[in-house]
């Protein structure tokens, strides 16, 4: 039984209890296996267990022949860009991106930067189980370059895209606080808005590893952020997660704005420079059904996960897609969720909006409110089984009081959709868990979609008593 958790980004765990060094290792020769002993970049978060797994993650991509590119400290989308580049045939991060201080862990990609699909992602774990490792002999083993680079290129990449004018940011001169949980983004942020003429301020921008507060930029992590925007009269409030592939924005009156308004301003600020498609999950806010219905373009939804938005991304040459969580990809650049990318896009919208301030902005976005709640079952077994349940019942009974008008989307779970609101019942790839997410106009009416969801599911159960509802 694994103790490590393993999901479509990789693999993550609790340093010195279900991630170990042996385990690190492992992983490290099945990647080096997996892309036959090629060259792999890799670069690592600020957690202070990763230099431990540095040198573990070496032994095993060096002992399986892998010619080692490594950009150091850096985002997970600046050591993808780097493999880009580089046409390198893989890339390794250790990251946990925002889980707690106590996790690391294993991010892989393909060919340039290119994520890992489910069918590899599965190959690579049948390597590792199997440890039918490529070891190689005393005379082919791997290499070790230092890449020093790699932030430089990133902030160089993102400052030549056409949708960006610095004489345009440098005469606004946005005064931005920025907060980066002293994780990877604490050094590339703070450079790439000076780059773009903005006054920085930085907050928790050093890159020891010690985060000052939830790694996950949540509203209620950025007390701090919100405090400093208001008491230095900034324009406005940025915070990464510590991998730095998200951003969240906090108004210039001190409000922190849902994660989802992050992706929402990125398509209206893209959608304003030119026409295309864009891809979002299912489980994203429908501002930006909205944004796409207002600017006449379509608006793809896949499953949840980065990779299915880069699928459908790439199959639509849509011009921008993304996550809710404040992850936001720009095929331009790669096909990656890039927070540092994120931040130039929302510092030119401003730029580009005369002197609107982006708390206007954002009141003039359309309003919903999301709910999310959790309802813990006994097993993933039991889990399945409820599922199954929902899906008959809602597709046999469309004429359910609770159904009305109502369409479905068997894209990921089960999405019920009305003209200004949804709600989705998802099943945990990790824990014995069902999440339903709604939206709605206000958060009572949010709440209740939950609410009365939840209540159909534990019907569905017969009434059993195994299962408790929870906030997340
Ligand atoms: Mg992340």
């Amino acid at each position: 039984m694994r103790d490590f958790i393993v999901s479509v980004s990789g693999v993550r765990g609790i340093i010195g209890e279900t991630l170990n060094p042996e385990t690190l290792t492992r992983f490290a020769a099945a990647f080096g296996t997996f892309v036959g002993g090629e060259t792999v970049v890799i670069g690592r978060d600020t957690r202070t267990s990763g230099f431990m797994a540095r040198h573990a993650v070496l032994a095993g991509l060096i002992a399986t022949g892998c010619k080692i590119v490594d950009a150091g400290i850096c985002p997970t989308p600046t050591a993808l860009l780097t493999s880009k580049s580089l046409n390198a045939q893989g890339s390794l991060v250790i990251t946990a991106s925002h889980n707690p201080i106590d996790w690391n862990g294993l991010e892989f990609a393909a060919e340039s930067g290119r994520l890992l699909k489910r069918t590899e992602l599965a190959e690579l774990m049948r390597i590792y189980e199997s440890e039918d490792f490529r070891l190689a002999n005393w005379a082919e083993q791997g290499s070790v370059e230092a890449f020093n680079t790699a932030v430089n290129d990133h902030i160089a990449n993102i400052l030549n895209c056409d949708w960006i004018s610095c004489v345009r940011t440098r005469s606004r001169r946005v005064k931005v606080v920025i907060d980066c949980c002293n994780g990877a983004g604490s050094v590339i942020s703070p450079c790439l808005l000076r780059e773009l003429g903005c006054q920085v301020i930085e907050l928790n921008c050093v890159p020891d590893g010690y985060f000052p507060h939830a790694a996950e930029p949540t509203p209620d992590a950025l007390n701090q952020l919100c405090q400093a925007v208001k008491s230095k009269a900034a324009d406005i409030g940025f915070a990464h997660d510590v991998d730095a592939d998200r951003l969240v924005i906090v108004t210039d009156d001190g409000i922190p704005l849902s994660s989802e308004y992050t992706f929402a301003f990125a398509a209206e600020f893209m959608l304003n420079k030119r026409k295309g498609d864009i891809v979002a999950t299912v489980s994203t806010s429908r501002m930006l059904d909205d944004i796409a219905d207002r600017h006449g373009v379509k608006i793809h939804r896949t499953a949840v996960g980065v990779g299915y938005v880069v699928e459908k991304m790439q199959h639509t040459n849509a011009i921008i897609g993304g996550e809710g969580t404040g992850g936001v990809i720009y095929p331009e650049l790669q096909y990656t969720t890039d927070g540092m990318a994120s931040i130039a896009a929302i510092v030119q919208l401003l730029s580009d909006s005369s002197d609107s301030k982006i708390s206007e902005l954002a009141a003039a976005m359309p309003s919903y409110t999301l709910c999310k709640k959790k309802l813990e079952v006994p097993s993933q077994r039991t889990a399945d089984t409820v599922m199954k349940l929902a899906r008959k019942n809602y597709l046999d009974r469309q004429d359910w009081p609770d159904n009305q008008g109502s369409s479905l989307d068997l894209t990921d779970g089960l999405k019920r959709i009305w003209n200004d609101r949804w709600v989705i019942i998802r099943k945990s790839g990790t824990e014995p868990v069902i999440r339903v997410f709604s939206e709605a106009p206000t958060s009572e009416q949010a709440e209740a979609l939950c609410d009365s969801t939840l209540n159909s599911l534990k019907v569905f159960m017969s009434g059993s008593s195994e299962c408790k509802v929870t906030n997340i």
